[in-house]
């Protein structure tokens, strides 16, 4: 019999839901038992594929080509699994789903409504994924905060499945913040009690409260949340500030949280294994070197656009036992001001990560140069990739103005265009080449020995491509394309063997970064920041046997 946790939020958003629902999966887990999480966004977009990274955050990309809300990345970090497009439920997927029932005919007579259709839909949704994943445990995160109107239908459905699944088989968590008063320190439950009763009035009555708070919450706020909640004490936790977020579940399960959801959910109670979690957890929290980063992009003013590569440059970073600080420069400062560009002289390591449109571009292009030109390791992804080439085909292939036709498109020699397949699509919602696909390395290159493999699969997003018509010049030009389509007709890593490191993909290693297994590109171009840093020559990064043999993957 498969268990529903349903984790619900309250007073404001970002509160760590997200954080949250993969700790207990990851309290589950380390207890053996097979968990999944599945994210409901109230929104009314079919996907997070058309939002704007600079407003919503990253569109984090599924195996399967499902462009997601970004909890489903922390999900597969923490539990280390791969989810589908189906773990992530939005209003509008659940709204176009019953619309099309309704033209096709299959309401014929009845009066089509939120209860029961729009609410039936999204309990089916949630078991899909249920009986798919055949897992013992589908965690719910529902998104937005309690209250919010978009959010009704869900609780609704949430609610009605206590009802339909029994009360050992379901579980409601409710987090909300618990402000310190900066004057008196004083912890205030109020707020967390007001949305305690908004969440009861639609029919919720949580089962386990987490109070998120800067420091552990003291008795008197304790009592206080029990009372008013109407839960016992034992079920209340508090999810405090730790210096990582991959301590959270350690923190939780300190505090007994693992054990009370098993009781409660009458799960076998076994001891959890915390051994692998620990190890790199610590590694995190006790680094012997570090390293400063510089993240040329054009969204560098939320951090939240950037979380699965910060993620992946953490991960390498503590298998170098290396703490890895991230500077996020906007591009643009360097179009304004050239001179700007001395600050790069300062960093270990250049990363240029994924965009969409002209927009800095130019301003990315000039760190690549700069890090090109004085050999400063740089990793490029997606668009880091095809403004390398670009920067490349400009700088010394002498080809004048060379641009993408994403930026420019009456660019005489437009190194970087669409491929037919993509010329004639004229939607913008989930046609982009997507999720993994397969990619073949060069023997004897960097790429191949950083992945120890000749065939592996990493996930895609993007529209445009290396032209095919100017592969011959770059070549020529000492440029090297070690990762290719199966095909051979798409060019998905390029290299620059005579500098220390200067890397880049078509596709994100980021996705597919795990706390204890960091992307191979990734994790080789920290390795290379730490290896010049440090005064040592290139790291060769031999086949057999290999550095870190856990990195290795199937
Ligand atoms: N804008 C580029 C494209 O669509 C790169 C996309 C990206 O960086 N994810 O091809």
């Amino acid at each position: 019999m498969v268990k529903f946790i349903f984790i619900t939020g309250g007073v404001l958003s970002s509160v760590g839901k997200g954080i949250l629902t993969s700790s207990i999966g990851k309290m589950l887990q380390t207890r053996g038992l097979k968990v999944t999480a599945i994210k409901v966004d109230p929104y009314v977009n079919a996907d997070a594929g058309t939002m704007n990274p600079y407003i919503h955050g990253e569109v984090y990309v599924t195996e399967d080509g499902g462009e997601t809300d970004l909890d489903l990345g922390w999900y597969e970090r923490f539990l280390d699994i791969n989810l589908e497009k189906e773990n992530n439920i939005t209003t509008g997927q659940v709204f176009q789903a019953v619309i099309s029932k309704e033209r096709r005919g299959d309401f014929l007579g009845r009066c089509v409504q939120i209860v029961p259709h729009i609410t039936d839909e999204i309990k089916h949704r949630i078991r899909f994924v249920a009986e798919k994943s055949r897992t013992d445990i589908v965690l719910t995160e529902c998104g937005g905060t309690v209250g919010d109107i978009e959010g009704l239908p869900f609780l609704e459905a949430i609610r009605q499945m206590r009802l339909e699944e029994g009360f050992a088989n379901t579980l409601y968590v409710h987090v909300a913040l618990v402000p310190i008063l900066d004057v008196t320190g004083e912890m205030k439950t109020k707020p967390l009690q007001h949305s305690v009763n908004e969440l009861r009035r639609i029919g919720i009555q949580p089962d386990i409260i987490v109070a998120r708070c800067r420091q552990m919450i003291d008795s008197e706020a304790l009592r206080k949340i029990a009372l008013f909640g109407t839960i016992p004490e034992k079920a209340v936790f508090c999810s405090y500030n730790v210096e990582s977020i991959y301590r959270v579940p350690l923190i939780l399960d300190e505090q007994g949280m693992g054990e009370h959801v098993c009781k409660r959910l009458k799960l076998p109670q076994q001891k959890p294994d915390w051994t692998e979690w620990k190890q790199f957890v610590n590694s995190v929290s006790n680094p012997r070197f570090d390293l400063k980063i510089a993240l040329v992009g054009k969204y560098a003013g939320l951090v939240d656009s950037y979380v699965s590569m910060n993620e992946a440059l953490r991960h390498s970073g503590a298998a170098c036992q290396t703490r890895v600080q991230i500077d996020y420069i906007e591009a643009e400062t360097f179009e304004q001001n050239q001179d700007k560009l001395k600050i790069l002289q300062k960093y270990d390591g250049i990363f240029i990560p994924y965009g969409f449109g002209p927009r800095g571009t130019e301003g990315k292009m000039m760190a690549i140069h700069f890090a090109r030109e004085k050999d400063i390791p740089f990793l490029g992804i997606c668009y880091g990739f095809q403004l390398a080439v670009i920067e490349f085909a400009r700088n010394v292939c002498g080809l004048e103005n060379a641009n993408s036709t994403e930026i420019n498109p009456d660019t005489p020699h437009p190194v970087i265009d669409l491929m037919p397949e993509q010329r004639d699509v004229e939607n913008k919602g989930a046609t982009m080449r997507l999720g993994a696909h397969k990619i073949i390395l060069k023997r004897d290159t960097l790429a191949h020995r950083l992945y120890g493999a000749e065939e592996i699969y990493e996930r895609h997003r993007h529209r445009w491509e290396v032209n095919p018509q100017h592969w011959d010049t770059l070549k020529k030009h000492g440029l090297v394309f070690s990762g290719k389509s199966p095909d051979g007709r798409r060019m998905e890593i390029l290299e620059l063997p005579d500098r220390f490191f200067f890397l880049a993909s078509q596709f994100h290693g980021e996705f597919k970064s795990r706390p204890s297994k960091p992307s191979p590109e990734y994790y080789g171009f920290v390795r290379a920041c730490l290896d010049r840093k440090q005064g040592r020559s290139a790291p060769e990064f031999k086949l057999e046997p290999t550095e870190v043999p856990s990195l290795r993957r199937k």
